[in-house]
């Protein structure tokens, strides 16, 4: 068996079981292009429309009060930087589809974003958060095809999920189904509520699985460098 998928096998579970995510902290607000980290760590981009429910993802799954809520769309002016455990990064994404902002300034943000997304030292993974109670807008639309265009793993969060009874759950899930077939419920496709933390074990064991999986790899490919270090020889890798 290759060792990727011994690894993948055996061991992701193991880690994802003992491994679980302890310490999230703001990082820093990113404006402009320079800005962004320079750090190779894996990161989680958080996007969907502004209000949609993003800083109450982050405070609900880290169990934090870190990220400013508010009920007022459109005051995230940049792509805000968090950093869980020193492992990944959680980049929060301004909303899209805000009217009140201008031209010139939706044109900077796509930049910034289109760059944070070019920059492939890093792993991404894409969560889009999206209203439960409504159809995708199209700037959901476009984020979704965009999101495909770059080849980035992409689940969607259909949150606010306290405010529908059983059926309309069903509803939900059936009518975004009908615009992005390719969703799968609790495969890429997750129902949460920030307010009682309905679905929030299984976002938790998705980014547990998505990023430990990571870890191993890297863990993986390190030690393996070494041990083949110390069996061949420095030549090997110079
Ligand atoms: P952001 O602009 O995407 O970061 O959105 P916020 O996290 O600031 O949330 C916008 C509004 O939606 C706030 O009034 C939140 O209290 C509310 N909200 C967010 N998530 C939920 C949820 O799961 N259920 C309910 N009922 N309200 C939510």
């Amino acid at each position: 068996m290759r060792l990727e998928i011994l690894t993948q096998k055996f061991f992701t579970p193991f880690i994802s079981y003992i491994w679980f995510m302890k310490k999230i902290e703001f990082l820093k607000p990113v404006y402009s292009i320079q800005e962004i980290p320079k750090d190779n760590l894996p990161q989680l981009l958080l996007c969907g429309r502004s209000n949609v429910g993003k800083s109450s993802f982050i405070n609900s799954i880290f169990n934090t009060k870190i990220a400013k809520t508010s009920s007022t769309p459109g005051k995230t002016r940049s792509l805000n930087f968090y950093k869980v455990d020193n492992k990944f990064f959680v980049v929060d994404l301004p909303g899209f589809g805000y009217a009140k902002v201008s031209q010139k300034e939706r044109e900077d943000w796509n930049k910034l974003i289109l760059k944070l997304i070019s920059i492939k030292t890093s792993i991404q993974v894409a969560f889009h958060i999206i209203d439960s109670r409504h159809s995708p807008q199209d700037s959901d639309i476009e984020l979704n095809e965009f999101i495909h265009s770059q080849n980035i793993p992409y689940f969607v969060i259909l949150n606010k999920i306290d405010k529908l009874n059983q059926k309309e759950k069903s509803e939900s899930v059936k009518r975004i189904r009908e615009y992005f077939p390719e969703l799968i419920l609790n495969e890429n496709l997750f129902l949460f509520s920030a307010i009682n933390g309905f679905g929030k074990k299984e976002i938790v064991q998705l980014l547990n699985r998505l990023f430990s999986w990571i870890f191993t790899q890297t863990f993986l490919l390190l030690t393996s460098k070494k041990l083949s270090l110390i069996i061949f020889g420095k030549h090997k890798w110079a």
